[in-house]
């Protein structure tokens, strides 16, 4: 039969007249940019999120620079981040004027620590920007308490919650990306930032649009980064059903420790008490390629997101001069994400399981 590595259609089945409905509304509205669809859809994220403000901005990469710069992060400052992540988590720190600094992460939750956090602390680090990596949420809490404000990459982490709250309710401020694929995406581009603090919410208002508020006095260079009206509309629709999804997520990978996969494999391990909302399950194997032609043979979707880590990527070299990241590096030649979606079978993880047995 063969199972594909992620399913984005199969959860929207149901929905595509309320999403019609959703595309007309506009239409007749003939509001397309910062109308009453981003601002109901700010107001509900935020809700969901338990966090005061929300902003809407065009994509997960814009939304970490303008939260950055609206934390006051700028030229001369550094910013931590980990080096096993999309390369948009590090991006997003030079365009700021701000240095990335590399950080290791844990072997099994694939996130930061207090402890890998520490080591690359300097008198100049301004914050530490955590990636709830594939959907396990980083110790925000434990990481804070170092004395440093921390921002959460929660691209791809909405839907997963912990004792402490929700992602993006954890930090000072953080950053979502709704880019089709992720947990909650729209029909293109698209990001938000969420933060409990009224003058970073305000701040980032105001760097979307060119550094105005009333769109003709301009007091920073800013970008010109909105939310559509159109995938706000569509999100609106979606969100709803985002626990749903975010459960469908959980029992997959419950599914996967239960039929045995850990024999065959390294799990993913939740981080503290969080309970993610897989974005990607991704184990790891010591013979990975063993791993991918044998799930290859049997159809069975599989990709390795990051063969090479952040800080060997050419244009982070020179601010990763010196970085020794061990785990990084481990968990770059040994990882493999295998289907993950909210509408992943038992039958269908039954199936990954045989093509994986064949692996040993
Ligand atoms: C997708 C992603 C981003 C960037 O989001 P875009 O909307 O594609 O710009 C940033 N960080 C992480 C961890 C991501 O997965």
């Amino acid at each position: 039969m063969g199972v594909p590595l992620f399913d984005t259609s199969t959860p929207l089945e149901g929905l595509r007249g309320e999403i019609r409905e959703a595309i007309d509304r506009v239409l007749d509205s003939e509001r397309y940019i910062l109308g009453p669809e981003v601002s109901a859809f700010e107001q509900e994220f935020s809700s969901y999120c338990g966090v005061s403000h929300a902003v809407g901005v065009a994509n997960g990469t814009d939304a970490i620079t303008i939260a950055l710069r609206a934390m006051g992060v700028g030229p001369g400052d550094e910013v931590i981040v980990p080096s096993f992540t999309f390369y948009a988590s590090a991006e997003a720190i030079p365009a700021t004027g701000a240095t990335p600094v590399f950080c290791d992460v844990d072997a099994e939750t694939y996130c930061v620590t207090a402890d890998t956090v520490r080591a690359a602390l300097t008198p100049r680090t301004r914050a530490v920007l955590v990636v709830h990596l594939f959907g396990n949420l980083a110790p925000v809490a434990e990481i804070e308490a170092l004395g440093v404000p921390v921002i959460e990459d929660a691209a791809q982490a909405a839907g997963s919650r912990s004792e402490a709250g929700r992602a993006g309710a954890l930090g000072t401020v953080a950053t979502f990306s709704f880019f089709p694929s992720k947990n909650l995406g729209c029909f293109g581009d698209g990001g938000m930032i969420t933060t409990g603090d009224a003058e970073i919410a305000e701040n980032c208002r105001t760097l979307r649009f060119h550094g105005s508020r009333d769109k003709v006095t301009y007091e920073q260079v800013g970008y010109n980064s909105r939310l559509d009206e159109l995938q706000a509309a569509i999100l609106r629709v979606q969100l709803p059903h985002l626990d749903v999804w975010a459960d469908g997520r959980r029992r997959a990978g419950a599914h996967y420790a239960d039929a045995g996969l850990g024999e065959i494999a390294g799990l993913p391990k939740a981080a503290g008490s969080s309970s993610p909302a897989w974005h990607l399950y991704v184990v790891r194997h010591p013979q990975v390629e063993r791993l991918e032609s044998a799930l290859s043979a049997a159809g069975i979707g599989h990709k390795a997101y990051y063969r090479t880590p952040v800080h060997r990527q050419p244009p982070m070299r020179a601010w990763a001069q010196g970085a020794e990241l061990p785990v990084t590096d481990h968990l770059a030649a040994t990882h493999l994400a295998i289907p993950m979606s909210p509408v992943l079978s038992r039958e269908q993880v039954d199936e990954v399981l045989a093509a994986a047995r064949a692996a040993g």
